[in-house]
């Protein structure tokens, strides 16, 4: 029987280190994992869909891991999921904000895919501050890199976006 798989969907708008941590940790539960990235145009990202998946390779190719594929797609994360006949969905949580998001995204998705089974991981302290959103603020606001929050492969596209 081939081994379950899961989507681990985002925006990835950069990949940070917190992602990358719940990635490793997702791949010991599950034969494989396809991170989804969204084009989720409603959230305006900053890197258009290639430099996202370009960041993600190369940060991928940092880490010692295998059986990770990564996939765009258009639309809801449940569709895309059950497209590709995944058995669950990764997220992360990294408080109780997150948790009231996720609480009504899995009720959504239950009820869009009954089959799927959404598995949530809790963010390791040294990453509950940390997302795309203030890694990209203090890169154009400050023009600095928040120590720790991103792989090399990103710092460097940061760097270039943001002219520092
Ligand atoms: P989305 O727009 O779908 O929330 P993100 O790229 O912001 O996409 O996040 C994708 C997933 O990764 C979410 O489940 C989010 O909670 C998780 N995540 C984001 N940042 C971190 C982090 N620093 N540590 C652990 N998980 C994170």
């Amino acid at each position: 029987m081939r081994q379950a798989f899961a989507v681990y969907p985002g925006t990835f708008d950069p990949v940070t280190n917190g992602h990358l941590d719940i990635l490793v940790r997702a791949r010991r539960l599950f034969g494989s994992i396809v991170v989804g990235i969204g084009r989720n145009p409603g959230k305006k990202p900053v890197f258009s869909i290639d430099q996202r998946v370009i960041m993600l390779q190369e940060a991928l190719d940092q880490v010692d891991i295998d059986k990770v594929d990564i996939v765009p797609f258009d639309g809801l994360t449940a569709d895309f999921a059950r497209e590709i006949g995944a058995r669950a969905i990764v997220r992360a949580l990294r408080s109780m904000t997150d948790f009231e998001s996720e609480f009504a995204l899995d009720i959504a998705n239950a009820r869009l895919a009954p089959e799927l089974e959404t598995v949530l991981l809790i963010a390791r302290p040294e990453y509950t501050h940390l997302s795309s959103t203030l890694v990209r603020e203090a890169a154009e606001q400050g023009r600095r890199i928040i120590p720790g929050s991103v792989p090399p492969c990103v710092e460097h596209h940061l760097r270039e976006h943001y002219g520092f």
